[in-house]
C-alpha cells in the first residue's frame, strides 16, 4: 500500500496555515468555518456545525429536541453504545428497537410498537453506509410529532431508495471524523440542518452558550470594544466545550474536500464483495433495496454458516490465514452492554438483533485500489470454498 495516500490532500498544507496564524483564523476565515461551509454545500444543507466528535454530536441534538429526564429515545439496539448513552446524557431513556434479519437496520414496524407517551425521537442509525427505511420512519414521525436524528457516523453519501441523501432527510444529520470513518481527522464530528433554530442550539450547546454563536458562525468575539469591557455579559446558556480544535478542523477540510473520492473507494470495494457474495449460501450480503447506494463503511454480511454448524470464528481465522485483513464482529447489543445493561435504564426487547449479532462479519472497505481490494476477494473466495459453499 502507498503508505498515507489517505492523507495526500491538502492535510499537511493546512495544519501549516494553523500553525503559522497561530490558531487564529487566516484570510479565509477559520479552518472549522471553513469545513463547515464547505460540508453544508456538499449535502446542500443550510447549516452544519463542526463538533469535536460524532458522539457530542448526538448529545447536542438530542439537547436542541428539548429532550431531558423521563423522554424517551428510541435507537436501534444493533448499534455502537454511542447511540445509546446520548439519551442517557441528557437523562432521558434509550428505547430499544429491533433490526431486519436481512438489512441489519432499524425496523420501522418494531419502532412503531415502542411508541409511547413519553417518545420524543427516533434515531436511526445508518448502519455499515447504509442508510434506514426513512420513508417509514418519517411517516412514524409525522405520526406521532416526534424528531428525527440521523446518525451517519457510518455513512457519508449514502442514498435511500429513493435516491435521498442519508442525513439530510430527518431534522438533524450527525457525522463522525474518527480515525475509522470514511472521512478522517482522528477525532472529529459534523452536524448538518435545515432550521437555523436548531443549528442556533446546537451551536451554543457545544460552545459553552456563549451568546454570540449563532447557526452559521462559530465566532465568539465580534465586536472587540463591546467584547472587552467589564460589563459584557458573554453567556446566555449553558453549554458544553465539544467544538471542533482548528489542527482538527484543518484534516477535517482537506478531507472533506475528497469526500466523493473517498466514499466511492469503499463503494466500489463494497461493490465487489457484493458481486461475489450473490449466490453464497454461508454469507448473506446487508439486503440494499433498488435504486439505494451503501456507502459501505464497511461491507456487512450475515455468517449463515452458524446453521451448517461452522463456528464464527473459525470462518474468521480462515479467513486470515488465507489472506484476509481479517473479520470485524458486530458490537455487543447497546442493551447488553454493561455500562447500560447493569443500571437497568433502557427497556425494549429486540430478539431479531439478539439472534443477528452473533452472525455479523464486517469486511475491510478502505483498500486504496484494486489490486488490494483482490487480496480480499480471493482470500473470500478461498475461505467459502474451503467451507463447502458451492459459489
Ligand atoms: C463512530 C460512531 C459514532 C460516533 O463516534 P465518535 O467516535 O464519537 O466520533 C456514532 N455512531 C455510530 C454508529 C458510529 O459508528
Amino acid at each position: 500500500m502507498t503508505k498515507g495516500w489517505r492523507f495526500e490532500g491538502n492535510e499537511l498544507k493546512y495544519i501549516r496555515e494553523v500553525l503559522d496564524n497561530g490558531f487564529r483564523a487566516g484570510v479565509d476565515g477559520a479552518m472549522t468555518e471553513r469545513v463547515e461551509a464547505l460540508f453544508a454545500e456538499k449535502f446542500n444543507l443550510p447549516f452544519a456545525v463542526a463538533f469535536n466528535s460524532g458522539t457530542s454530536t448526538l448529545h447536542a441534538a438530542l439537547a436542541a429536541f428539548k429532550i431531558g429526564p423521563g423522554d424517551e429515545v428510541i435507537i436501534p439496539n444493533l448499534s455502537p453504545i454511542m447511540c445509546g448513552i446520548a439519551p442517557v446524557f441528557c437523562g432521558a431513556i434509550p428505547v430499544y428497537a429491533d433490526v431486519g434479519w436481512d438489512d441489519f437496520l432499524m425496523d420501522p414496524d418494531d419502532v412503531r410498537s415502542k411508541i409511547t407517551k413519553n417518545t420524543k425521537a427516533i434515531m436511526p442509525v445508518h448502519l455499515y453506509g447504509q442508510v434506514c427505511d426513512m420513508e417509514a420512519i418519517m411517516a412514524l414521525a409525522e405520526e406521532f410529532d416526534l424528531m428525527v436524528l440521523e446518525d451517519c457516523a457510518q455513512c457519508y453519501l449514502g442514498l435511500d431508495a429513493k435516491g435521498r441523501v442519508g442525513g439530510t432527510i430527518g431534522d438533524v444529520g450527525s457525522w463522525s471524523y474518527e480515525a475509522s470513518k470514511h472521512l478522517v481527522a482522528g477525532e472529529g464530528g459534523m452536524i448538518a440542518c435545515q432550521s437555523e433554530t436548531l443549528a442556533e442550539d446546537i451551536r451554543k450547546f457545544g460552545g459553552i452558550g456563549f451568546a454570540n454563536l449563532t447557526a452559521r458562525s462559530g465566532k465568539v468575539r465580534i465586536d472587540r470594544d463591546k467584547f472587552q469591557n467589564p460589563d459584557w455579559q458573554r453567556h446566555d446558556r449553558v453549554g458544553f466545550n465539544y467544538r471542533m480544535s482548528e489542527l482538527t478542523g484543518a484534516v477535517a477540510l482537506a478531507q472533506t474536500e475528497r469526500m466523493h473520492e473517498l466514499v466511492e473507494l469503499r463503494i466500489a470495494a463494497g461493490r465487489g464483495y457484493r458481486d461475489l457474495l450473490a449466490n453464497s449460501e454461508l454469507l448473506k450480503s446487508q439486503y440494499l433495496p433498488v435504486g439505494a447506494v451503501n456507502s459501505c463503511f464497511t461491507f456487512a454480511a450475515r455468517f449463515d454458516g452458524i446453521d451448517l454448524g461452522i463456528p464464527w470464528d473459525e470462518f474468521r481465522l480462515a479467513f486470515i490465514s488465507n489472506g484476509g485483513d481479517g473479520i470485524y464482529a458486530a458490537w455487543q447489543l447497546i442493551s447488553d452492554e454493561p455500562a447500560l445493561a447493569d443500571d437497568g435504564i433502557g427497556w425494549g426487547e429486540t430478539i431479531i438483533a439478539k439472534k443477528l449479532q452473533r452472525r455479523i462479519m464486517q469486511f475491510t472497505s478502505n483498500q486504496c485500489d484494486s489490486v488490494e481490494r483482490e487480496v480480499q476477494y480471493d482470500a473470500l473466495l478461498k475461505t467459502l470454498r474451503q467451507f463447502g459453499d458451492k459459489i
